[in-house]
């Protein structure tokens, strides 16, 4: 946990371009954006991967949608749509080890990713 990036970002030692900010979860723009908007939604609490959830987490992963759901209106994108992504694991792209959800908009995006 002290080496990871995230919960850097969330003691403010790694400075952030915040998006949304509530008591449970943190939201920031990607610094490597993949599209037009490319910000991430992560928990405050420190889980590594979708392997670790626990049932008690269920609420708290929910409520990351309900997250998306605000930020899209915040950036006027409801309508246009987008996408959320989480990474798990080597095969699934996953680089940092704090459980995030990518959301992606501003351009039609591809199906399948690669
Ligand atoms: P993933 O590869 O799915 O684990 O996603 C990790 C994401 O975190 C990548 O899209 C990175 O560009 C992004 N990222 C890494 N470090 C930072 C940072 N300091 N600020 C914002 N985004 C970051
Ligand atoms: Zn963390």
């Amino acid at each position: 946990m002290e080496d990871c990036i995230f919960c850097k970002i969330l003691k403010g030692e790694i400075p952030c371009d915040k998006v949304y900010e509530d008591d449970r979860v943190l939201s920031f723009k990607d610094i490597n954006p993949e599209a037009p908007v490319h910000v991430l939604i992560i928990p405050k609490k420190h889980i590594s991967s979708i392997n670790e959830l626990k049932e008690d987490d269920e609420k708290l992963i929910g409520y990351i949608y309900t997250v998306a759901g605000k930020i899209a209106k915040q950036l006027g994108i409801s309508e246009k749509g987008y996408r959320i992504v989480s990474n798990c694991g080597e095969d699934g792209g996953q680089t940092v080890g704090h459980i995030h959800f990518h959301f992606l908009a501003g351009r039609k995006l591809n199906w399948p990713p690669g």
